[in-house]
């Protein structure tokens, strides 16, 4: 039994979730949080920002060489981003599953971009796209004390250990 919370407690990660001006503009917070919280993820943090053009920049560096990229900053830092961090086993890439393809035409029905988006340049929700891309962007949204440690009560009947 030990051996196997160990093994779980290793298999933990986080990613990075961002609910765009979109998403909040069109009351889909609530829709969105259900998703990951009905599959068993757990919230560690959250908060709602208008971040700077510049802090968009950040975020989406590796885009700069994109046409689309002064738009998408200018997008972003337009209104409310809801910031979240999430965890679970397989949460990064089993997040960017529930998310949907980044164009929403090409969005599976089922998928928050699919059921709710509908053009790739107002496709509601952003997702970290790997371990260290995760690392990082959860690193630019929040400050260490920001993430809450806690001990969810369903995580036992979720994972089948205690
Ligand atoms: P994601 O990881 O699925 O969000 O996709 P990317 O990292 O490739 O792109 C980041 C964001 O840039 C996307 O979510 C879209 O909002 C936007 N984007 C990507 N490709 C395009 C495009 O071809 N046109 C426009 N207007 N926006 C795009
Ligand atoms: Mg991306």
């Amino acid at each position: 039994m030990i051996q196997e919370q160990e093994v779980h407690a290793a298999e933990m990660e986080r990613t990075f979730i961002a609910i765009k001006p979109d998403g909040v503009q069109r009351g889909l917070i609530a829709e969105i949080i259900s998703r990951f919280e009905r599959k068993g993820f757990k919230l560690v943090a959250v908060k709602l920002v208008v971040p700077s053009k510049e802090f968009a920049q950040k975020h989406y560096h590796d885009l700069k060489e994109r046409p689309f990229f002064n738009g998408l900053c200018d997008f972003l830092s337009s209104g409310p981003v809801l910031a979240m961090v999430w965890e679970g086993e397989g949460v990064i890439k089993y997040g960017r599953k529930l998310i949907g393809a980044t164009d929403p035409q090409k969005s599976e029905p089922g998928t928050i971009r699919g059921d709710l988006a509908v053009v790739v340049g107002r496709n509601i929700i952003h997702g970290s796209d790997g371990l260290e891309t995760a690392k990082d962007e959860i690193n630019l949204w929040f400050k260490p004390e920001e993430l809450v440690s806690y001990t969810s009560n369903a995580q036992k009947w979720v994972y089948g250990v205690n």
